[in-house]
């Protein structure tokens, strides 16, 4: 890879990516993101892109006037957000946040751009529009979510139909161990406390309910044509199995790393090569690796998320779009940690039986979800 843009730059993946491309001397010429335009200026005097942009039109307004002593021009809206996906540059990282990211990484995809996808919500909404638009255009999609990074990493070099089974792993969130009866009245505040990565709100707040997981189980699927029955979800509270694979003769291949997002993020832009060196992982130091089951009836988006797989179509659109909406409402402290899971189901069943569905049924069913679970508040 030559030029790099970064979707979600002011982000917890879109600074850590720029963090790789520092190291690896990679040259950024697009940045894009929401409304953080003090960021994003020091960003873009620092990489000096050719091309950046706000979807927040006054934070854009700002930026243009702070940048004006450079020759980068400044876009607003999510136009503006599509014109930096699609401009120059070979690949483009997805780290946008929610069903937000879909259209531009859409867009990328139609620039012929090689896509690096963080951005999760684009697969779990639009998963098989996404894939015919990859195979249509030749372009190559790496995963940088550290699991399917993982899956990804474990199967090079295995036959083609000698995959058996995944082994998706999960750090259990800051909840792990709890029951219901001890969630009831958890604030915000330890629900953001993650015990082993820093991470955006939003993608925290899934971690604690588990549906970070439920929404990966929908990613796998699509990423390695897999049905949901051959993924196993382990709760693995070190976080340094990234994931596993099961081949056909039982040898089970893992990638296993320190938990940090670079790592993944860098094997995305270097593949199909090695790129250099972050911290040493010491097993000894480590000691034990544990391995245990989920609880589903405590964490219920995970079975939720699994449901709306398996029903295909729109459910998981539903799903993710209920799911959006709920993480909002108990950010700002309107609803309980609980209620996230039981609107998340309520939100999914309301999605529309649509054999083949469109773009824009994808987003009528978003707002629909959305719509059903304010009702329901
Ligand atoms: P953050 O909340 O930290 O960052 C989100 C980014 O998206 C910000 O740059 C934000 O801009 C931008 N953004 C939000 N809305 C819009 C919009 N409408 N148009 C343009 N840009 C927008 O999230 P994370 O970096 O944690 O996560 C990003 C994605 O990567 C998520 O899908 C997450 O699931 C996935 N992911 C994250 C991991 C992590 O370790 N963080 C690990 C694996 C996957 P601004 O701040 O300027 O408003």
């Amino acid at each position: 890879m030559k030029e790099l843009i970064i979707l979600g730059s002011t982000g917890s993946i879109g600074t850590q990516s720029l963090e790789v491309a520092r190291k690896q001397g990679i040259r950024v010429t697009g940045l894009a993101a929401g409304s953080n335009d003090k960021l994003l200026e020091k960003q873009a005097r620092e990489f000096k892109p050719l091309t950046v942009a706000l979807s927040d039109e006054a934070a854009a307004a700002r930026l243009k006037i702070a940048l004006a002593d450079t020759d980068i021009s400044v876009l607003s809206g999510k136009d503006g957000v599509n014109a930096v996906a699609t401009g120059r540059g070979d690949m483009v990282l997805c780290a946008i946040v929610g069903i937000a990211g879909l259209e531009s990484t859409l867009s990328a995809i139609d620039a012929k751009k090689d896509i690096a996808l963080a951005n999760k919500e684009t697969l779990v909404t639009g998963g098989e529009i996404v894939k015919r638009k990859i195979a249509e255009k030749n372009v190559r999609l790496l995963p940088v979510d550290s699991e399917h990074s993982a899956i990804f990493q474990s199967l090079q070099g295995a036959p083609k139909g000698s995959l058996n089974k995944i082994i998706l792993t999960a750090s259990g969130g800051p909840f792990f161990g709890k029951t219901r009866e001890e969630l009831k009245n958890v604030t915000v505040k330890e629900a953001l406390n993650h015990p082993n990565w820093t991470m955006g709100a939003k993608i925290t707040i899934d971690s604690a309910t588990l549906m970070n997981k439920g929404l990966e189980v929908i990613e796998a699927v699509h990423l390695f044509d897999v049905s949901p029955d051959d993924i196993e979800v382990l709760v693995h509270r070190q976080s340094i199995l990234h994931s596993a694979v099961e081949l056909s003769d039982g040898a089970v291949i893992a990638q296993l790393g320190t938990p940090d997002m670079k790592i993944p993020i860098q094997y995305a832009f270097t593949y199909p090569e090695r790129g250099l060196k972050f911290e040493n992982l010491s097993l000894s130091k480590i000691g034990s690796l544990t391995f245990q089951k989920p609880d589903i009836d405590t964490f219920k988006c995970l079975s939720t998320c699994i449901e709306a797989i398996k029903k295909g179509g729109l459910y998981p659109a539903a799903a993710n779009g209920a799911n959006e909406e709920a993480v909002k409402l108990f950010l700002d402290g309107k609803i309980k940690f609980l209620d996230i899971a039981d609107l998340v189901y309520e939100g999914m069943k309301a999605a529309p039986e649509i054999k083949d569905f469109t773009l824009n049924d994808i987003y009528d069913t978003d707002a629909l979800a959305r719509q059903r679970v304010k009702d329901l508040c």
